[in-house]
């Protein structure tokens, strides 16, 4: 087990050695300059790694409509590390009791009004949307990057509140889904080897929320539905942290989307997504706090 003295003493190397600048709120950073270096070198090797995919660039904002967020059943798998939009759309008269609330340091929170806006929960998640309907092709791939919003405050610099992730999706037949999602852990793992970082694969369990939660859990577990590559950042007897995770979601996002397969099938989807901020302080951690010590092939790898 990790103990958060370790996690704040990673924090402030980070800081200390010039990679992060904190906020007054846990797991909210600042990136300085060989941060933004490192994590365009990483995108360069992801980009390689994906060469071959003719995947569709998308990129989206932080934000995606809320009925998507719903249809991706996030609010069920984990109601607690979403992130709503609300706005004030009051009078004048609305606005002075805002303030006067604020002022008495009331919860203001409660006088604003939901939107159709929710804070991205992954980033392939704006994406299925966009493929309503029968595809034209029975392998639609994407290379999507994006902001990401999780509620979970630590001081671990590996769990941030908002982060990015880099993801190639796989949109089409269930064998090319499951195809997709098996071929990303190889490839994961050669990026992991690329970088110098110590990774092995392993079975995901994530923390579902609640009753309804511990059945997906036990279902994630039972089909393999999630691989992740995990790297030690706590010492070699610590449990690794996921800097990578290759997904297959089977129908899920197919039903509740409505896509089909030119033949009118059901789609099956699968994502691998990459954590740039994890492999950016995973990289800090396993090669030092200065890029010049770094491994030359690391460095070549980076660009750097
Ligand atoms: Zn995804």
């Amino acid at each position: 087990m990790v103990d958060t003295a370790d996690h704040v003493a990673f924090r402030d190397h980070l800081v200390e050695s010039g990679w992060l600048r904190r906020t007054s709120v846990d797991g909210v950073v600042g990136r300085t300059a060989p941060f933004v270096a490192v994590e365009r070198g990483i995108d360069a090797v992801v980009t390689r790694a994906g060469a071959d995919q003719d995947a569709t660039v998308l990129r989206f904002p932080p934000l995606f409509p809320r009925e998507s967020y719903l249809r991706t059943d996030y609010l069920a798998s984990f109601p607690n590390l979403s992130g709503s939009i609300h706005t004030f759309e009051g009078t004048d008269r609305d606005a002075v009791a805002l303030l006067a609330q604020q002022a008495a340091g009331e919860d203001w929170g409660l006088s604003l009004v939901t939107t159709d806006l929710m804070l991205v929960s992954a980033s392939c998640h704006p994406s299925y949307e966009l493929f309503a309907g029968q595809l034209e092709s029975d392998a639609v791939r994407l290379d999507i990057e994006g902001w990401c919003f999780r509620r979970e405050p630590s001081p671990d610099p590996a769990r941030a509140q908002a982060f990015r992730q880099r993801e190639f999706v796989f949109i089409g037949t269930p064998d090319g889904a499951q195809a997709h999602r098996d071929e990303w852990v190889t490839r994961g793992l050669a990026v992991m080897a690329e970088l110098g970082l110590p990774a092995v694969s392993d079975v995901a369990n994530d923390p579902f929320f609640g009753r309804a939660g511990r059945m997906l859990a036990a279902n994630q577990i039972e089909e393999v539905l999630k691989i992740e590559l995990l790297v030690p950042l706590y010492g070699a007897d610590s449990p690794g942290t996921a800097l990578v995770s290759s997904n297959c979601h089977r129908d899920h996002f197919g039903v509740n989307f409505g896509i089909t397969t030119p033949d009118g099938e059901i789609a099956h989807t699968a994502c691998v997504g990459f954590g740039i901020e994890r492999i950016v302080v995973g990289l800090v951690r396993h090669h030092g706090p200065r890029i010049e010590d770094w491994p030359m092939p690391v460095r070549e790898a980076l660009g750097l």
